[in-house]
């Protein structure tokens, strides 16, 4: 292995509701493919996030109980974690990790959750209602098309410097108002598709994977780990 990337699976004891691990194993899958040597580790509560340590972080999704207990931990990263995604680091973020990175999220019962404002974006509540099905969305700056599966009661509204990850094509997205669905910032992915959606998104991987490495190793000849054919998206 010539290359070597370190991910950090952010609250991944508590925010892994849907088998957001296997977004791990997908990465970890297409950089042993790219001779790519990619290792993880959790980082939860009360344990400080280390921006130098990480290439990736992975943040899944959860529920709202566990979101109202890392609400408060994260505010202890929130410097650590702004940093990191202002020096470009790459992030997955998906659902409530997503609502996390914003500045709030107002769960089911009303209560306000603060996030970290890293990302400019805010998530306010529906009235006693979920969006829940399937999602198909098509990223307007590469042509490709998105497939997953939505569940959550918030709804998202994108700020400053945030583009959608894709415009909505079929399911509801952010809101259900403005067809956009996650959001682009820097090197961060962030989306309401569930679980693991690397694996069915092989394309978000490979650019997530290809982020991190040109961060990384700015000088190498990256083109045969450019060039690797991903798997369909499903
Ligand atoms: N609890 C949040 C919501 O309902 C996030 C759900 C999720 O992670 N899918 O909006």
């Amino acid at each position: 292995m010539t290359y070597s990337l370190n991910v950090c699976h952010l609250y991944g004891d508590l925010m892994n509701t849907y088998g957001d691990l296997g977004n791990i194993l997908v990465l970890k899958y297409l950089a042993n493919k790219m001779g790519v040597d990619l290792t993880s580790e959790v980082v939860s509560l009360d344990q400080p996030f280390d921006p130098d340590k990480y290439d990736i972080v992975v943040f899944g999704g959860g529920q709202d109980f566990e979101q109202s207990i890392i609400s408060k931990d994260i505010q202890t990263k929130k410097q650590a974690l702004t940093d990191f995604i202002e020096d470009n680091g790459s992030v997955v973020a998906i659902c409530g990790g997503y609502q996390l990175l914003g500045h709030y999220y107002i769960g089911a019962n009303g209560e306000k959750l603060m996030g970290i404002g890293a990302l400019d974006h805010y998530t306010d509540k529906q009235k006693d209602h979920r969006f829940i099905g399937n999602v198909v969305i098509e990223n307007e700056e590469t042509g490709e098309k998105y497939h997953g599966f939505e569940n959550h009661q918030g709804i998202t509204f994108l700020g400053r410097g945030e583009r959608p990850l894709g415009k909505v094509l079929e399911g509801h997205g952010n809101n259900g108002q403005d067809k956009t669905e996650g959001a682009i910032y820097k090197n961060v992915y962030c989306t309401y598709f569930h679980g693991p959606i690397l694996a069915r998104n092989n394309d978000i991987a490979k650019h997530v994977l290809m982020n991190a490495l040109k961060r990384k190793y700015p000088d190498a000849d990256l083109t045969a780990q450019e060039n690797l054919k991903v798997g369909a998206t499903f």
